[in-house]
């Protein structure tokens, strides 16, 4: 069978022609690609959100039964809400050798690269195979990759490698931080504020949880470094505060959210432990003796565990073989690697484009980040048409 044949540029267009922010079904987009596969005569298999609103998309070109190499990433964008663009967002603009657009960085360069090695890569004989695992709602916390990697080892064999193509200018990474944010509701009692021992106030509650946030903060800082990362700590913040009704009420609620960026090897569930600890034995026991109904509800709203690597990866020396390196990096955003890692999969991350240039007004991706990464996965075919070991 022979479909159509694009370059990258091409394929990037039509992908960016589609509006994927977070908040939108990427259906038509997954259903472009699945045709586009099928042309291929490639068979595409969905995982579908409860909703039916959204998809990831898995597929395989070579061996079915043979565990490959995933090439994973997401179909989603951030809004363009807020921000002055020069030129329509979702309409892929050529200016001096950038290509500008939503998604043109993060990350449907990649997607789009994928894409135009497919019908090279379904010519060949391949050993190994390559799994496309193109997934939704990576910006709104690797949500969408989720119940994809949770059907490994059922519908899908477990891949031998994943390749996680976010932007890193085509060097490889082998080490990310982890977020982990909070969500803290304080429940306490309204009263006059000229009655104020009737009451319980859940703004100065929050005081004293800010107070152990900025110990954790501190102590965090002081553990050891790992000079790879920048900043070579994990940091926490509290990112956003509410309560409170009027000036001359004892205020009844106050919410709080903070966000971690983990180092791998930070345990978030001690420090979330902790925090709950802290509440109960300084906060809440006060708290009851005047309003019974009091409370301080603290929950992980989302966690993305940190990605290391560990030494002798077969991954990594994938990665750096195919993209000719001999250097490794650790980055400071997340990806879903240490999701798959954590699946079983040894993963890596490698993708074109810049992230210094992701997310902002005017989004774009050089034309020579696409020509390295067909270079890249035209040598993953050459590879996987072998099946050699890498070391
Ligand atoms: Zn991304």
């Amino acid at each position: 069978m022979k479909g159509p044949s694009y370059s990258a540029t091409e394929l990037l267009a039509r992908l960016v022609h589609f509006d994927t922010t977070s908040d939108r079904s990427n259906l038509p987009l997954v259903r472009f690609v699945e045709d586009y596969l099928a042309q291929h005569g490639i068979a595409s298999h969905l995982v579908p959100n409860a909703e039916g609103t959204k998809a990831s998309l898995y597929a395989t070109i070579g061996p079915a039964a043979v565990p490959g190499i995933a090439l994973s990433g997401h179909t989603d964008v951030v809004p363009v809400e807020g921000q002055s663009w020069t030129s329509d967002p979702f309409v892929l603009a050529e200016r001096e050798g950038r290509l500008y657009g939503r998604g043109a960085a993060d990350m449907k360069g990649f997607l789009a690269c994928v894409l135009a090695a497919v019908p090279e890569l379904k010519k060949r004989q391949l050993a190994v195979p390559v799994h496309l695992a193109f997934s939704y709602d990576e910006e709104v916390g690797c949500i969408g990759v989720r119940p994809l990697i949770a059907e490994i080892g059922r519908r899908f064999v477990r891949p031998r490698v994943v390749i996680v193509g976010e932007p890193t200018s085509m060097s490889v990474v082998d080490a990310h931080k982890g977020p982990v944010r909070w969500h803290v509701d304080i429940h306490g009692r309204a009263a006059h504020s000229s009655m104020a021992p009737l009451g319980v106030n859940a703004i100065s509650v929050a005081g004293k949880l800010l107070a152990e946030l900025a110990r954790i903060e501190q102590e965090l800082k002081a553990a050891p470094r790992d000079e790879r990362f920048d900043p070579p700590y994990a940091t926490l913040q509290v990112t956003r505060i509410d309560g409170g009704t009027a000036t001359n009420i004892v205020p009844v609620s106050c919410r709080l959210d903070f966000d971690m960026r983990a180092l791998p090897g930070v345990d978030a569930a001690a420090i979330d432990r902790r925090i709950r600890a802290f509440a109960d034995r300084e906060c809440m026991a006060e708290m009851r003796r005047v309003a019974p109904e009091a409370g301080i509800d603290v929950r992980i709203a989302n966690e993305v565990p940190p990605f290391a690597s560990g030494s002798n990866s077969e991954a990594v020396a994938l990665a750096l073989y195919l993209a000719g390196q001999n250097e490794t990096h650790a980055v400071s955003y997340a990806t879903e690697a240490g999701l798959f890692q954590a699946a079983g999969s040894p993963a890596v991350v490698v993708g074109p484009g810049d992230i210094a240039q992701a997310h902002i007004a005017d989004e774009w991706i050089a034309k020579d980040q696409l020509d390295k990464c067909m270079g890249f996965l035209a040598r993953l075919g050459d590879w996987a048409e072998r099946g050699k070991p890498v070391r």
